[in-house]
Formats: C-alpha cells, sequence, structure tokens
C-alpha cells in the first residue's frame, strides 16, 4: 500500500467537525497532522493559528482540506497550492468562476491535485440515478430544496454577505447533483430571488431552466422551512417517474423504492481525493457554480422581510 498522505485542515468549524474529521478518521490512506484555524485546535494533532504558518510549521504536509468560507478560500488555496500541497476545496470552491479558473491553473503548473468537491454527488443513489436516467427521454424536472437555516447555519454571518451565496449555499448542492444525473446540459431561463432587506443573499429563489429540447426543469431553494426538511428532486420520463429524496440518499422509480442508503458522502470524497492525487489529476467541475453565477446574473430581486437569527 501507498504512503499515507500527510493532511491539514483549515477552519475547524461546523463541517470541519461533523464530516471531515470523522472521514479522516475512518479512511486508511490519510493522516491528519495539522489544523490551522484562528479560534480551534483539534486534540492530538499541531494546530496552528493560520494556513500560512501550518504550511510553514509542518514541511511534511502532502495535502490540505480547506473548511473555511468561500470568500477566503482563494487566498488560502493559492497559498497551498504555491507551497506545492494538494487541496481539497469545500464546497461552493470559491466566490468567482474567475478566481476558480486561476486556481486550477495554478495547480495545473504546479503539478498538485485541486479537487473541487461536491459532496452532495456522493449521496448513496446519484450514480444510480444517473445509470438510469442516461437512456432515458425526460418531460418534466422538479427540484425542491428547503431547509431551516438556522439549523444548518447557526450564527453564521458570511453566508448573508457577498460571496456567502445565501440559499445557494444549500441549493448548489441540488445543482451539483443536477449537472450530474440528467442527461443533457441545461441552462436558466428565468429566475426570482428573494433577498431580506438586511442581507446581501438570498433567503429563497426560483429557477426556470431549460435545455436544448426544451425540458422544462424547475427548481425551489428556500431557507425558511421549519419541521421536516425537503431536498428532493424527481425526473418524469417516458418510462417512468424518478424520485430522489434525503439529498441523494434514497432513490425511487414509480414509487419502489431501489436504494435507502447511509451518509457515505464524505467517505466517498476523500476516497476520490486519494485517486486524484494518486493519479497525478485534479477535478475542478464549475458547472454547479456556473448555474448559480447565472442565477445572480439573471434574477428578479424581491426584497422581503429582514431575516433574525
Ligand atoms: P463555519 O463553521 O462558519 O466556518 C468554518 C471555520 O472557518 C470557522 O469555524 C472559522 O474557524 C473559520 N473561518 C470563518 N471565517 C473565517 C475568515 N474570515 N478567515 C479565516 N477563517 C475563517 O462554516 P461551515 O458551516 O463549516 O462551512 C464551511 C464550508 O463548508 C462552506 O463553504 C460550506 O458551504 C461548506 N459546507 C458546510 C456544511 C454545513 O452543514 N454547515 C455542509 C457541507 C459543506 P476559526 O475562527 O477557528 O478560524
Amino acid at each position: 500500500m501507498s504512503s499515507p498522505i500527510r493532511i491539514g485542515i483549515t477552519g475547524v468549524g461546523k463541517i470541519a467537525r461533523d464530516q471531515h474529521l470523522p472521514a479522516l478518521e475512518r479512511n486508511e490512506r490519510f493522516e491528519l497532522i495539522a489544523s490551522a484555524s484562528r479560534n480551534a485546535n483539534i486534540n492530538g494533532i499541531r494546530s496552528f493559528d493560520t494556513l500560512d504558518a501550518m504550511l510553514e510549521g509542518a514541511p511534511e504536509l502532502d495535502a490540505v482540506s480547506l473548511c473555511t468560507p468561500p470568500q477566503v478560500r482563494y487566498r488560502q488555496a493559492c497559498a497551498a497550492i504555491n507551497a506545492g500541497r494538494h487541496v481539497f476545496l469545500e464546497k461552493p470552491p470559491g466566490v468567482t468562476l474567475s478566481e476558480v479558473e486561476d486556481l486550477a491553473e495554478r495547480a495545473r503548473q504546479t503539478g498538485v491535485t485541486l479537487f473541487a468537491s461536491w459532496h452532495a454527488r456522493e449521496a448513496a443513489a446519484v450514480e444510480r440515478a444517473r445509470e438510469w436516467l442516461g437512456s432515458a427521454a425526460i418531460r418534466h424536472v422538479d427540484v425542491q430544496w428547503r431547509e431551516d437555516v438556522r439549523t444548518w447555519h447557526p450564527g453564521q454571518q458570511w453566508v448573508w454577505q457577498p460571496g456567502g451565496l445565501g440559499v445557494f449555499d444549500p441549493g448548489i448542492n441540488a445543482l451539483s447533483i443536477m449537472t450530474r444525473i440528467l442527461p443533457n446540459e441545461f441552462f436558466l431561463e428565468r429566475a426570482r430571488l428573494e433577498v431580506p432587506e438586511n442581507c446581501q443573499a438570498p433567503i429563497a429563489a426560483e429557477l426556470d431552466f431549460t435545455d436544448a429540447g426544451e425540458t422544462p426543469i424547475h427548481a425551489d431553494f428556500d431557507w425558511r422551512q421549519t419541521g421536516p426538511q425537503t431536498w428532493q428532486i424527481t425526473v418524469e420520463t417516458e418510462r417512468g417517474t424518478l424520485l430522489l429524496e434525503e439529498g441523494g440518499s434514497r432513490l425511487s422509480i414509480d414509487g419502489e423504492i431501489l436504494i435507502d442508503g447511509e451518509d457515505v458522502e464524505y467517505a466517498g470524497l476523500y476516497r476520490r481525493f486519494a485517486e486524484l492525487i494518486d493519479a497525478g489529476q485534479s477535478e475542478v467541475d464549475v458547472r454547479p457554480f456556473r448555474h448559480v453565477a447565472d442565477a445572480f446574473m439573471l434574477a428578479e430581486r424581491i426584497v422581503v422581510a429582514p431575516f433574525d437569527e
């Protein structure tokens, strides 16, 4: 077996603790040796306040995972790539398409792996859905991605600031699945964003996409849903209706459940990161992020009630 990939984590907050640390603990290809966070440490490993200090203080690091908010991702990714480390980007990969393209080019020139991760694509039923839809004639797509921002982003200000994406922070997960499973490229025709009067980013989005075959593709993203949460994609085809629920972990065709899987998303992401490093490749698919940029460019904006924590 190849030697372990020595990795450091930057931004020890919600997603680092909820997902990255458990996934790294269970993956033998990685050895977590350091963290960089201004206000948090991880027991048992070297802790630094900043990424720059970690890159300098832990020269044996092979790779870093960036779990900070997207507004600071570019500078950190750039520093890590320039220092010759492989980089795992949390989603979304940055705040502009141009900076992500610049990172991809820098990684190529430096010869390191850049992995722009999309965790929802690793959900248990996504690949099976993609296979089933591969040969289907699609009539209609409906996406409902509605959750409670107070549950998933408690106290986080960055989501409401420029570059924080608002409801597209979860909505981009739906877009990452749609761009993976739908056989044809699609594009935005109309959009409506609801922006709280005290915020810079939307709390809800209604999106109407289509494709070259004029398939209607509707998406409804909303951060105001209390009670049961909804993360589902329905695809009506000429040979039946596919339903992906629970963020892509449950798959039914015409009401019959075919897969009802566990949460395997971050295990899949780290498996993929190791494969890319071993193969000397990068993976930077910006299509989900481009759809968000298109929505910010094309949408009608409605100002709605202020958001209070
Ligand atoms: P978070 O907890 O608010 O932030 C992660 C950590 O980043 C913070 O604890 C903070 O650690 C550091 N940080 C915050 N602002 C910073 C700044 N301006 N400069 C440097 N470091 C800063 O956010 P999160 O929920 O983990 O989300 C991080 C990323 O993961 C986002 O892109 C998000 O879309 C993605 N993600 C989140 C979830 C989720 O359920 N929350 C799920 C999947 C993916 P220090 O103060 O210690 O430096």
